[in-house]
């Protein structure tokens, strides 16, 4: 799409199904919005904020309702971006690195260099998935070292091999999961004894027996040679204080998720994660006047997509009536 010129009514950050929903919503209702969906970048793909977002990043979605057999992630995010596009939305492929939100119109400068001006503006930049922060970790990321099984798992690399999966959590047991597909067998590492993904997915992966849990357990360093890559993962018993080494050839990371709000350079109000504050829990309202958020990058609580579209659908709303209010639209 050609860059817009003159003042937007409404500018969407984001591209995940609280973004969408908010396109479909405020495209129906004549704002004309332009959706930033993010730069296809190799940054963008190691920190998981390609376009169409986190979902593009999952398997099969067993829970929106609509969908009785299940969807792909991936088809869910491409049928929403269509949605959108069909009442007029125009779609920028590049990222929003800055913005001002001092001055009225507000201004944003995007990957490409571009100056926008929008009267109103909908965060919805998501979540990117956490790392363990370990320097052989970052050593080895693209060589064996991933927070996304979905989109590396099938590398060669990671075939009939042993894996290593960390985390406790919904993603740590899909992600476990779906490498079973190709590893010989995957190891899940977990700080507790219990893991603490919702009880059909957690019996689903402890139920597969190409799935070893390793409890109590945390990895201190990835091993690894230059030629190689990953080799293993040196890990620590918690309780015994003992060490032991795992060989594998991949290690994915799925231990949480941090709000992609850096871009905002505390320009709006956010908590200690990073995550936006709502003025009113109800709505998607934020520090400035014409800002909204919605999603996971104003939700630390329940971090669902449909959660995320409800939200979504609920910024569209109050930036129309407060674009109304302003006389605007
Ligand atoms: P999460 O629920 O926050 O779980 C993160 C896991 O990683 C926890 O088990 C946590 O351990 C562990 N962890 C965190 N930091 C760690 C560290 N530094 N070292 C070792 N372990 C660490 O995150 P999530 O699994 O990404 O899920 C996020 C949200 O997305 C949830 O609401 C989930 O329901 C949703 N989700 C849903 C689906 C689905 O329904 N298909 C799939 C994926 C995600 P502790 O248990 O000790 O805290």
């Amino acid at each position: 799409m050609t860059q817009p010129s003159g003042v937007e009514k409404l500018v969407i950050i984001g591209s995940g199904p609280a973004s969408w929903t908010c396109a479909i919503y405020a495209a129906r209702a004549n704002l004309n919005p332009v959706v930033y969906e993010g730069a296809l970048t190799e940054e963008n793909r190691l920190r998981g904020t390609l376009p169409l977002g986190q979902l593009n990043l999952t398997t099969e979605v067993e829970n929106f309702p609509g969908f009785p057999e299940g969807i792909l992630g991936p088809e869910l995010m491409m049928r929403s971006k269509l949605q959108a596009e069909r009442f007029g939305t125009r779609v920028i492929t590049e990222d929003i690195e800055d913005v001002d939100f001092a001055q009225r119109p507000f201004t944003l400068k995007d990957s490409a260099g571009n100056t926008i001006k929008a009267h109103a503006v909908v965060i919805a930049t998501g979540a990117s998935a956490n790392y363990l922060g370990l320097e052989s970790e970052n050593k080895y990321k693209n060589f064996g070292v991933s927070a996304c099984a979905v989109c590396d798992g099938a590398l060669p690399r990671f075939r009939n091999q042993p894996l290593v999966v960390v985390g406790g959590g919904d993603s740590a047991a899909e992600e476990a999961s779906y490498l079973t597909k190709f590893a010989s067998k995957v190891y899940l590492v977990h700080r507790r004894d219990k893991l603490r993904a919702s009880p059909i997915m957690a019996e689903r992966v402890l139920a597969n027996a190409k799935v070893e849990p390793v409890w109590n357990s945390a990895v201190e360093e990835v091993l690894g040679e230059e030629e190689k890559g990953v080799t293993g993962v040196r890990i620590k018993h918690l309780l015994e204080n003992k060490m032991r080494t795992i060989d594998a050839t991949g290690m994915f990371a799925a231990i949480g998720h941090t709000p992609n709000t850096k871009f905002l350079r505390g320009q709006l109000q956010t908590d200690d994660k990073g995550f936006v504050v709502l003025q009113d829990p109800a709505r998607t309202t934020t520090s400035v006047e014409g800002v909204f958020a919605a999603g996971d990058v104003a939700d630390p609580l329940y971090k669902q997509a449909i959660t995320a579209a409800g939200m979504g659908c609920k910024a569209a709303l109050d930036a129309e009536r407060w674009l109304a209010a302003k006389g605007i639209h």
